[in-house]
């Protein structure tokens, strides 16, 4: 591929006061998302001019609100678009890497043990960085946010990988809205076409999620050499329930995210631009369950997709257990209206022809039933506990 635009990132200068192991997550934030952004507007047609910033300074996010957004430049005359600007606001990769060294990790390599009284340091450490952040500024936030949990650049290997993850699940999302060309045109849409809009992007970021961790799995024996595994089959297996897991990790995440506009209640409410986040979870699971099925029936053997059923049904339940996903927001994402979102999206992406969303349409406009046969499923179960 080559393109003449150019893409720029602009860093906090006050970072670079800082360690290595604390600009990290930054530098590798910005490379996920120029990764998947740069090859989705060359696929698209759009311009691969893309600008990254660290800074909420002209909206009303405070600095440590994990979100990301993404704009659309338009050119003044053609009214064409010219460059694609995103943003999180500049304490939050930090933020994030804190929680994938306390939780994020542990609970993708291990499971969900010990889930909540790791959270519960990340939460201390995210505090300190705010508190640290009211008072002087960016870079000594980062360092007290590291100070809490005692993370040093040691940690660099042991949290990579966790909030590669869960940053490539983030900014695909924001590079899906781009893709999914929800950021051009002038037409009147209403909320829930908007509302809609958010879970396109979701799929979107599963679709392109799945491909680089499951689907791009190498047949080849210095890659099974190199990450330990035996088989095909059993690469495949490891890397779907990673994927599976850095789903739960980001749902997680953002009941944390909830809860810094909830009085500190984690929660997974939606709102009036966006879908309860319980149903956006559930759609990217499903979808991304499907994908595996419907591409390697013939490499995983039935055992091995119960295996995967099965650590995705323990990591849930003990989530719950151990009040990671409040319960309530389990039961409101089953509220009738919740589904008039779904339609919305599937008719969006059969009008906007969103070529590799096509297949998912059927199982969207089927979401109704599917959703509560599964929790029905999980109802039945947990009464039989
Ligand atoms: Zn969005």
């Amino acid at each position: 591929m080559t393109t003449p635009h150019v893409s720029t990132v602009t860093y906090p200068s006050s970072l670079f006061s800082l360690e290595k192991d604390e600009v990290f997550p930054y530098e590798r934030f910005a490379y996920n998302l120029l990764d998947i952004a740069i090859e989705a507007l060359n696929a698209k047609g759009l311009p691969e001019r893309v600008i990254i910033g660290f800074s909420t300074a002209n909206s009303n996010v405070t600095p440590w609100f994990i979100t990301a957004s993404v704009r659309c430049e338009l050119d003044s005359t053609t009214h064409l678009p010219i460059a694609y600007h995103f943003a999180t606001p500049e304490l939050v990769p930090a933020i994030v890497y804190c929680y994938c060294f306390s939780v994020g990790s542990a609970l993708i390599d291990h499971g969900p043990t010990d889930v909540r009284q790791r959270f519960r340091s990340f939460v201390d450490a995210a505090n300190a960085g705010v508190r640290e952040y009211k008072q002087s500024g960016l870079a000594p936030a980062i360092r007290a946010c590291y100070e809490q949990l005692g993370l040093t650049i040691l940690a660099v290997t042991e949290v990579a990988n966790s909030y590669d993850l869960l940053t490539k699940l983030i900014a695909f999302h924001e590079v899906g809205h781009a893709y999914g060309l929800h950021l051009v045109g002038s037409r009147d849409l209403n909320a829930v076409t908007l509302k809609g809009f958010e879970l396109i992007a979701d799929l979107l970021a599963t679709t392109w999620f799945y491909n680089t961790i499951v689907r791009n799995t190498p047949d080849d024996d210095e890659y099974r050499t190199f990450r330990g595994f035996s088989s095909y089959s059993e690469s495949v297996l490891t890397n779907s329930l990673v994927a599976q897991r850095a789903q739960l990790t980001l749902l997680c995440l953002m009941a944390f995210a909830g809860a810094q506009h909830n009085g500190g209640r984690l929660t997974l409410a939606g709102g009036i631009s966006h879908p309860s986040g319980y149903q956006r979870y559930m759609l990217q699971h499903v979808h991304m369950g499907t994908l595996i099925e419907s591409n390697f029936s013939g490499i995983l053997s039935p055992e091995q997709f119960t295996a995967l059923n099965e650590d995705w049904y323990q990591t849930m339940s003990a989530l719950v257990e151990q009040g990671m996903i409040p319960i309530a927001d389990l039961q409101s994402s089953l509220d009738v209206r919740e589904f008039d979102t779904i339609e919305a999206a599937a008719i969006s992406i059969e009008e906007m022809h969103i070529e590799e969303l096509l297949p998912a349409v059927p199982i969207l406009k089927n979401a109704r039933e599917l959703m509560s046969s599964r929790s029905n499923e999980r109802a039945g179960r947990n009464r039989q506990r």
